[in-house]
């Protein structure tokens, strides 16, 4: 099942290597070109982890800590927000399918996001 929000635009990105991310300026969610590969319940897993961070606000709530000169806590946000933006991927359902994603698509821990043995391990407890 496919869950995309209201006023969301999807588009698709042939040169990005990215698999998806979103760009809360424009209310829309960019793909490229890996993410057309992907099965289809892995696809909604990334879309709804993608529509959280901007239903959320997420980018807003960063810019506000930047701004609030919380640049040490900054990161901290930034992986909370992931584990935010996995949960409602999970709360429809999607938890294996995230998992799936991630087991194949590793990502190395930066500022911005948390390991993926982590973000494995809390959505392991939304499955459970
Ligand atoms: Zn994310």
């Amino acid at each position: 099942m496919f869950l995309i929000p209201r006023n969301v635009d999807i588009l698709i990105s042939w040169n990005s290597d990215r698999i998806a991310y979103s760009n809360p300026m424009k209310n829309r969610i960019v793909v490229g070109r890996h993410f057309l590969v992907l099965p289809e319940d892995q696809q909604s897993a990334i879309i709804l982890h993608e529509s959280a961070h901007l239903r959320l606000g997420h980018t807003a709530k960063r810019m506000k800590w930047l701004f609030k000169g919380k640049w040490r806590k900054l990161s901290e946000l930034a992986h909370q927000q992931e584990f935010e933006a996995d949960a409602v991927a999970a709360k429809y359902g999607h938890a294996p399918a995230m998992i799936d994603f991630l087991t194949h698509w590793p990502a190395e821990q930066s500022a911005f996001h948390p390991s993926t043995e982590e973000r494995i391990a809390r959505l392991e407890d939304h499955n459970g």
